[in-house]
């Protein structure tokens, strides 16, 4: 992806080197969504148990956070394409006679505090709409590369993308809609709710990629290492990584094959009117 040089975001929030710990866990309602791009530890449980496992990594430090080289470029490329984002989804809204406002992104390292409650690095990047922000810990961009196999800049710009599609979602209604189902669905019908909901994400994600490359901002096999990512973490590979099987009825984000099918659809369309997943005969 084209970015140096290029617009930084403002709305970013620096607490690398800080932990979370103090954090206290809100139970359902809004606040309590948390909206993970994947959750890694499958084979230990939900999320939930992922926010409740507090880590105890001093708190609190007063010691400035050293970068590496490569932190100090992540950082801020995460940066310019959180301003690319601000860009298109304000124009987008504003089309719609909406306005848009920005989400915070937060850069964290080990652990961190929400409002959806305490999360450590291992729930992956995630989004918390009772703060309207994304939090990630840049070491996920190794694990792109070295776990999901799904290397590039433009992998980490479609995580990044996918939880401001999160937000977009929250400023929608589309959350709220789905929190109050909550209620009436079981577990397995949840779930297909989720999924649909996760897929809308990716589809949203794409709607971005459509705008950046419309803004020539993007190299070169730069859509291919989304998709990569996009199917990296679908919910039946990283399952059968897991533990040897998928479990359909247990998917929450969807498969590798339907996560790459809706951000490629929504980079084809590059606009919000082809994305409802909810409505969808087939997914
Ligand atoms: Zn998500």
């Amino acid at each position: 992806m084209k970015w140096q040089g290029r617009r930084a975001s403002a709305n970013v929030e620096d607490r690398r080197g800080r932990g979370g710990g103090g954090g206290k866990l809100v139970g359902g309602g809004i606040g309590g969504i948390i909206l993970v791009l994947v959750i890694t530890l499958l084979s230990g449980g939900n999320a939930g148990d992922v926010l409740n496992n507090v880590m105890s990594n001093g708190s609190g430090g007063s010691e400035p956070y050293q970068e590496s080289a490569q932190e100090q470029e992540l950082a801020q490329f995460v940066s310019v394409v959180l301003a690319d984002t601000e860009d298109v989804w304000s124009d987008i809204f504003a089309q719609m006679g909406k306005t848009y406002t920005d989400p915070t992104l937060v850069m964290y390292s080990g652990s961190v505090d929400s409002a959806c409650g305490t999360a450590t690095s291992a729930v992956g990047p995630f989004y918390c709409p009772g703060d309207s922000k994304l939090y990630i810990d840049l070491s996920f961009y190794d694990e792109l590369q070295q776990r999901f196999k799904a290397p590039g800049d433009f992998a980490m710009a479609y995580v990044i993308a996918h939880e401001v599609g999160h937000h977009v979602q929250t400023l929608l209604g589309t959350t709220a809609k789905l929190d109050r189902a909550r209620a009436q669905l079981d577990e397995k019908a949840y779930n297909q709710q989720q999924v649909r909901f996760e897929l809308q994400a990716d589809y949203l994600a794409g709607v971005w990629a459509n705008h950046a490359q419309g803004m020539d901002l993007l190299e070169a096999g730069d859509l291919e290492e989304a998709l990569t990512a996009a199917s990296a973490v679908g919910d039946d590979t990283i399952q059968k990584q897991a533990q040897g099987y998928a479990v359909p009825d247990s998917f929450t984000h969807g498969t590798s094959e339907q996560r790459k099918r809706w951000l490629y659809k929504g980079f084809e369309n590059g606009t919000i009117a082809g994305g409802d997943t909810f409505g969808a005969a087939e997914l």
